[in-house]
């Protein structure tokens, strides 16, 4: 199959429009990652994403659609503050878990009653979601543990050969997956932390749980126990740059090609090493973590992830990435 990447218009909508129709599988840019989508009504489609990704059978998918879309097609309890949550955060990277009326193929929550939401901001996933006018099922366009996809050759790269479209809406300004937040309580409730973070969603809804799968426990969000995000080389993890630095030159005696990936303090105190540098904010090493994963796993014998100490707002996202993709316990 030939992998075609087309930017947005009046033609690749029709073509991604047709593609879905027929059950296939169309990737697609969004503003945290790109995602690779199909009918979320059609069981033979859903369960193709799956089997294209690799992907765990019980790791549920997210339903996209577009912000005219009516939800009550999908779900069927909405606590006040999940108005409140959408007003001010959608379209954007929040997904929001409702109980589901069991409208969309069982294969998409993977026998939960639930259903998790997402309508994106991005104006390419806006205008393929409009085209189609369905729910789209989608996990990230990546083949499942690898590095998640923020520009359209990352997908080529995982999927060349094997799916007939990539919607290129160029490089992701997220960076890392929207924020998971279940909101089937009381209470809502982040499942997976990131852009929208715990204190703004609290600001809205009052008040906002962090949900933290303890040693044992079935976990409530299933795909959080996977690891994942990981690059195709070999890795290593530290705190300090005195450590990195260690590692790195223990690897360069080896003969082996290191590189650090850390933070823009940490790259400072490491100046004339190749390192990745993340950059200084949350936001900021948000938007560039898969991209260098991914080119450290291209030009790397050995990549070092530095891991930062700070731990609120976007970093608490950013340090959940890189803890799994470094497989820090
Ligand atoms: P991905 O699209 O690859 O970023 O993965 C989507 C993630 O959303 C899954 O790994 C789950 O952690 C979470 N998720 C999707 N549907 C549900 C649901 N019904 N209940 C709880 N978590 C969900
Ligand atoms: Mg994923």
């Amino acid at each position: 199959m030939k992998t075609e990447i087309r930017t947005i218009s009046e033609e690749s909508l029709r073509e991604a429009k047709k593609i879905i129709s027929a059950g296939g599988v169309v990737a697609f840019h969004t503003e945290t990652v790109y995602g690779l989508g199909a009918n979320a009504f059609d069981d033979s489609a859903v369960e193709s994403v799956f089997a294209l990704k690799g992907r765990p059978a019980d790791n549920p998918l997210i339903a996209h659609v577009h912000a005219g879309y009516d939800l009550s097609r999908l779900i069927d309890f909405d606590p006040p503050y999940a108005a409140r949550l959408r007003e001010a955060f959608l379209p954007g990277p929040l997904t929001m878990v409702y109980p589901s009326v069991g409208k969309v193929s069982r294969y998409v929550s993977c026998g939960l009653t639930t259903l998790a939401i997402r309508i994106p901001s991005s104006p390419a996933a806006q205008a393929f979601l409009r085209a189609v006018d369905l729910p789209i099922a989608a996990p990230s366009a990546n083949v499942s543990k690898h590095v998640s996809p923020v520009t359209a050759e990352h997908v080529y790269d995982d999927f060349n050969g094997k799916i007939p479209l990539i919607l290129d809406g160029g490089e992701c300004a997220g960076g890392i997956e929207s924020t998971v937040l279940d909101c089937t309580g009381e209470v809502p409730q982040i499942l997976r932390e990131g852009l929208v973070t715990r204190a703004m969603i609290a600001e809205v809804a009052g008040d906002c749980g962090v949900y933290r799968m303890k040693s044992g426990e079935k976990p409530k969000s299933p795909g959080m126990a996977y690891r994942h995000y990981s690059p195709r080389c070999g890795t290593a993890y530290c705190y300090t740059a005195e450590e990195a630095r260690r590692v790195y030159l223990e690897e360069e005696a080896r003969g082996g090609r290191p590189r650090i990936l850390c933070d823009g303090a940490c790259a400072r105190e490491l100046n004339g090493l190749n390192v990745l540098c993340l950059g200084e904010t949350g936001e900021e090493m948000a938007r560039r973590l898969y991209s260098l994963l991914r080119r450290g796993e291209k030009e790397a014998t050995l990549l070092i992830g530095v891991i930062p100490r700070e731990t609120e707002g976007v970093m608490a996202g950013v340090l959940n990435r890189m803890k799994r993709a470094f497989g820090v316990e």
